[in-house]
């Protein structure tokens, strides 16, 4: 039997352990998916906004492959932190497949980047997503009016447009009861979403920027000053489609009213910015006030450089959307430069050197980019990868059960049993509220709900 652990229950773990029980090479393989949280889906459930519930809808089909017979789901087990670490995962597993995801936000290097009312998107994501690390927060959305979500990919947009929706849109949604009280009581009227360079390099896809435009109580706006200085809007002919995409819609909301007159009755507005990168947040009262951008022009090499020339624009609240990075785990190799696990093919490299039974998959592989689809072949290239190793590793005499082995450890693993407890009392939680399931934001809330049907600690093997 050929053993083995994959690291992390997001799309590219779930989709690594779907390509290991679906080979027919080794056909007796028995798969652990452990992940730090005591639920499953990693970013599907943590990162995915709550409207968008097609994409949502993933779980499903996660779920199908996390109920395999031949794989295993170990949750609220942190691996090389408080739990056991690659040397330790090795004594238990044939192979090891890393799919951690980058779980830290970028920084911008600013001044003012760490004023009150300046967050990550990472951390506003969280937060509305029900994340048991998000801080118990309301962003003081309540004292904003203007906010400005720095940078102009898929999170920008997601942020941008769950700023720019009413309370009552996202009471279907599975967001927690403390957000949603929070957002019913925002402020916010004017969301400003910035770009550094122009819409024809913007990192969003077609459909979640249109998306913004179909908000039933927002208007869109964009600057016809910004757009003038990028060529690939002047001339869109030769980008790729995407792009393309990208800046017919923008032109159609450039052509369309101008902002007052969109807004019309609507409450409240986002305005699409282009060619200007903040150099500081400015404080007012304590907290931050307004963000400096540096008016910048294009480079001629897809690059901008600066003007010179400055634009404040007010914001009480400040999201840095600016991409994600994978962070180092104790006891694995890093390349701090890219931000992922140095590796060939999936298998991970130490000092260069292919390293027996340790692999890797997803953003720690190939850093934060492409959606959840492209975790598929990514996962797919490891697997290919281990198989070929396989006859090689499973010759290995492994320490014991795993879950035993963690039990003895003093470790308290959720399985599965556990999760389908937590799912029941999300959706006790929402019939309670009056709403669908409703999910639980706290790690005490999630292991007491997961308690009521834990196993009982094995006896150690004699
Ligand atoms: P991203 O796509 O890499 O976008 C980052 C944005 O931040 C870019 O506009 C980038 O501009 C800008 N930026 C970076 N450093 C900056 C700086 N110092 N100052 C100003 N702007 C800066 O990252 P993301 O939005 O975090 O998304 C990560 C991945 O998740 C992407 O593959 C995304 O498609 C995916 N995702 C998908 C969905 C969905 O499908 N609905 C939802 C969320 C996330 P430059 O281009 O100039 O560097």
């Amino acid at each position: 039997m050929l053993r083995v652990a994959v690291v992390g229950s997001g799309p590219s773990g779930v989709y690594t352990a779907q390509a290991l029980v679906q080979q027919s090479l080794v056909p007796d393989v028995r798969v652990d998916v452990l992940d730090r949280l005591p639920t499953p889906y990693g970013l599907v459930r943590y990162g995915v906004a709550p409207d968008h519930e097609k994409i949502k809808s993933l779980q499903n089909n996660l779920r199908t492959v996390l109920e395999d017979e031949h794989i295993g789901f170990i949750g609220n087990i942190e691996v090389g932190a408080t739990g056991p670490g690659p040397a330790q995962l090795l004594e238990l597993y044939h192979a090891v497949v890393y799919c951690v995801g980058a779980a830290r936000d970028r920084r911008l290097g600013v001044p003012g980047e760490d004023l009150p009312g300046s967050c990550s998107a990472t951390d506003f994501v969280s937060w509305y997503s029900a994340h048991p690390d998000a801080a118990a927060e309301d962003f003081a959305l309540g004292g904003a009016r203007s906010a400005v979500v720095i940078g102009v990919g898929n999170v920008a947009v997601d942020v941008t447009r769950i700023l720019a929706r009413g309370a009552a849109e996202l009471l279907p949604t599975d967001v927690p009861h403390a957000a949603l009280d929070a957002l019913a009581q925002s402020g916010v009227r004017e969301v400003h979403m910035v770009g550094r360079r122009g819409p024809s390099q913007a990192k969003f896809t077609t459909k979640e920027l249109r998306e913004l435009g179909g908000l039933p109580d927002a208007a869109v706006s964009v600057e016809p000053s910004d757009l003038g200085l990028d060529p690939g809007y002047a001339d869109p002919s030769g980008l790729p489609a995407v792009n393309r995409r990208n800046v017919d819609v923008v032109r159609g909301w450039a052509a369309g009213p101008s902002a007052p007159d969109a807004a019309g009755e609507r409450s409240r507005r986002i305005h699409l910015r282009f060619f200007l990168r903040p150099v500081e947040l400015l404080e007012g009262d304590g907290r931050v006030a307004a963000v400096r951008f540096e008016r910048t022009v294009p480079d001629g090499s897809g690059g901008v450089r600066g003007t010179g020339t400055y634009e404040e624009i007010e914001a009480q609240l400040v999201l840095r959307a600016v991409g994600y990075r994978g962070v180092p785990l104790e006891g694995l190799p890093f390349d701090t430069a890219r931000g992922t696990v140095p590796h060939e093919a999936g298998r991970v490299l130490r000092d260069g050197v292919r390293s027996p039974g340790e692999y890797v998959a997803g953003w720690i592989k190939r850093g934060p980019t492409g959606v959840i689809g492209t975790n598929r072949p990514c996962a797919k290239e490891t697997v290919t990868s281990l198989l070929a190793d396989a006859a090689e590793l499973s010759t290995r005499r492994l320490a014991g059960e795993p879950l035993e082995v963690l039990r003895e450890l003093g470790h308290r693993p959720v399985e599965w049993p556990g999760w389908e407890a937590i799912e029941e009392a999300e959706a006790a939680l929402g019939r309670s509220l009056g709403r669908r399931s409703v999910k639980i934001a706290d790690w005490a809330g999630l292991l007491e709900a997961a308690a009521g049907v834990e196993s009982a600690p094995k006896e150690p093997a004699a």
